[in-house]
């Protein structure tokens, strides 16, 4: 059973003459731990893609199942738990808290979970160890160089062991060194069984994957396994 199902969505904005087609019946199933970069060029539908696939944002049409639940159907309540505890975000640019430690930050979505202190303190110093930042905890994210802050969002996204890591350009706002760490990092997840579903326009990147699905104004083009 795929944990990602998507069949015929569509997303459009605005109506009548207005209206504008961002996602074109785009059919897609993602299997548990696979490792997929969604690759196309600005502005083809991939942060859209992206939204709905974390329940950020809502398809116009089609069907989306989550985990073979249908997303449609839930509540508000039930979509908020499942971005918070089955969905790991990354983004390009980090968006940690600025006047909250690095670790206060890794915390953060276990206290939304309602995970006690002490279990929350230990599973995050475990995060912030697996990504190499142990001696940063107590550090503001001003304080700290773009790749290490990317850590930081990617020990945060993981610290409710989440179903999905999903990350939206994570290496743009990066130098090339530093994008080529924080890649090795998603690669040492991958093969440790994550589930990884990767936005990006760069096909070098992309390559990094074992699947590589390519989207075009809005419409899958191609899919490589
Ligand atoms: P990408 O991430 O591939 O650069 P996006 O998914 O962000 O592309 O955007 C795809 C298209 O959808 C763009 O043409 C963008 O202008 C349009 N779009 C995105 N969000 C909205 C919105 N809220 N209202 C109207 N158009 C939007
Ligand atoms: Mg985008």
């Amino acid at each position: 059973m795929p944990v990602v199902d998507l069949q015929e969505i569509q997303k459009t904005y605005g109506e009548g003459t207005n209206r504008h087609i961002v996602l074109d019946r785009v059919s897609l199933t993602i299997e548990a731990g696979e490792y997929v970069t969604i690759l196309g060029p600005s502005g083809s539908g991939k942060s859209t893609l992206m939204n709905i696939i974390g329940c950020l944002d809502v398809a116009s049409n089609g069907v989306y199942r989550l985990q073979e639940q249908l997303v449609h159907d839930l509540s508000e309540d039930q979509l908020a738990t499942i971005r918070n505890e089955e969905i790991g975000f990354i983004f390009q640019q980090f968006q940690l808290l600025p006047r909250m430690s690095v670790l206060q930050n890794v915390e953060l979505p276990l206290i939304y979970a309602g995970v006690s202190r002490k279990e929350r303190r230990a599973r995050s110093l475990e995060l912030l160890e697996r990504v190499g930042l142990t001696d940063k905890a107590d550090a503001l994210p001003s304080q700290l160089s773009g790749g290490q802050q990317q850590r930081v969002a990617i020990a945060r996204a993981l610290v409710t062991r989440p179903t999905i890591l999903l990350a939206d350009e994570p290496t743009g706002a990066l130098d090339q060194k530093t994008g080529k760490q924080i890649m090795e990092l998603f690669e040492s997840l991958s093969e440790e069984g994550k589930t990884i579903i990767m936005i990006t326009h760069d096909v070098n990147i992309a390559k990094q994957a074992r699947r590589i699905i390519r989207i075009e104004d809005g419409q899958v083009t191609e899919v490589t396994t």
